[in-house]
């Protein structure tokens, strides 16, 4: 289970940040080879094969995927006037989206050059280093926003179903359709941590929800038990029950490592709740909807947790220190076991390619 390492987000906490040149370049693949396009092949001609039959099968489900999506919604007409640059990348992004049904998601930046891939929003010269979150537009545009950083939501209206129904968390469940390459999912590359999984679904459902009150479309009631896993897992009182259809693999993730609640047990009257804690809006309000720079916000914050709790004490600066120590046991805890990344079932996976095929 790789653990993520929290990146340059919160490098003003920290003192004696790596420092980029003494970085062991001979060991850190290049960006090429994290998406796994120009990874080096040594395997034998029986791995290649392998490997172009696991990458044919990623092909499969990525487009039934993409074919699921809803492209009916009711689009307005693209407009190219606009001379302003943000919106000339608006209308681009809007275009991309439609004619590749691109896919936006939320992950983590893989290892790669020390100086890391600039942010592609016109009006930003930020670098994207290792750990950090961004927002991947796929396929196509080959397209990196750091975020936290409002980059990429001043390109998209996710008050609108057309733009939300696209985001995606890049998971165990959503790494097939990533269009990366089985030997780069492998080593975990891109995969959300925990708590920011739990984090961007919930922010996700939450928009949705609100869509869907607003424009009196019909919303998708979750099931009673998958809903009382997601917001009680982890707590003392919580009485387990497996949601119909949920795979073991699944489950025991859920309510173990991913569970939301941390608890002291039966006596514990404040239990640390992820959402609680992080998510920064209570999505009660359609006011709500145009908060959208709330992803980034609650990103950054939990991004920040992680930093302080992960760091050695003696990385942090003074006033790191000081935000340190109002981090209780409990949370820390916590904070540690949510910053893990939770693997696919990759056994589960090539089981069911097999049986595909036959
Ligand atoms: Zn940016």
């Amino acid at each position: 289970m790789p653990a993520h390492n929290p990146a340059s987000l919160s490098e003003d906490l920290t003192v004696n940040t790596t420092n980029d040149s003494t970085k062991d370049v001979t060991n850190a693949p290049t960006d090429k080879a994290n998406d796994g396009s120009t990874i080096h092949d040594t395997d034998d001609s029986s791995g290649m094969r392998k490997r172009m039959r696991s990458d044919e099968f990623i092909e499969r489900v990525r487009k039934r995927m993409w074919k699921e999506l809803d492209d009916d919604a009711d689009v307005p007409n693209l407009e190219y006037t606009e001379q302003n640059p943000i919106q000339r990348s608006r209308s681009r992004v809007r275009e991309h989206m439609e004619r590749a049904s691109a896919l936006f998601f939320v992950e983590l930046a893989p290892s790669s050059t020390a100086r890391g891939a600039r942010c592609q929003f016109v009006d930003c010269d930020k670098r994207i280093k290792e750990g950090d979150y961004r927002i991947a537009v796929v396929p196509g545009m080959n397209n990196v926003y750091q975020s936290p950083g409002n980059c990429f939501e001043k390109l998209v209206d996710f008050w609108k179903i057309e733009y939300i129904k696209r985001l995606q968390a890049l998971t165990r469940a959503t790494v097939f359709a990533r269009g990366l390459k089985l030997s780069s999912m492998t080593c975990g590359n891109h995969l959300l941590d925990g708590g920011a999984e739990r984090l961007v679904l919930y922010w996700i459902d939450s928009m949705r929800r609100l869509i869907a009150q607003r424009d009196g479309t019909e919303q998708t009631l979750m099931d009673p038990k998958l809903r009382d896993l997601l917001n009680r897992a982890g707590s003392a009182s919580f009485k387990h029950e497996k949601p119909d259809g949920m795979t073991d693999f699944e489950y025991f993730k859920l309510f173990g490592l991913l569970a939301t609640i941390e608890s002291d047990g039966i006596e514990d009257k404040e239990e640390w709740n992820l959402i609680d804690q992080f998510v920064p809006l209570s999505f009660d309000k359609l006011e709500d909807l145009n908060e959208t720079d709330s992803l980034s916000s609650m990103l950054r914050t939990w991004n920040l947790a992680q930093v302080l709790v992960c760091t050695e004490e003696g990385r942090l600066t003074d006033g790191g220190k000081r935000l340190r120590a109002e981090v209780d046991e409990k949370a820390a805890r916590a904070i540690r076991r949510l910053g893990s990344i939770p693997m696919p079932d990759f056994q589960s996976a090539l089981f069911d390619r097999y049986y595909s095929r036959r």
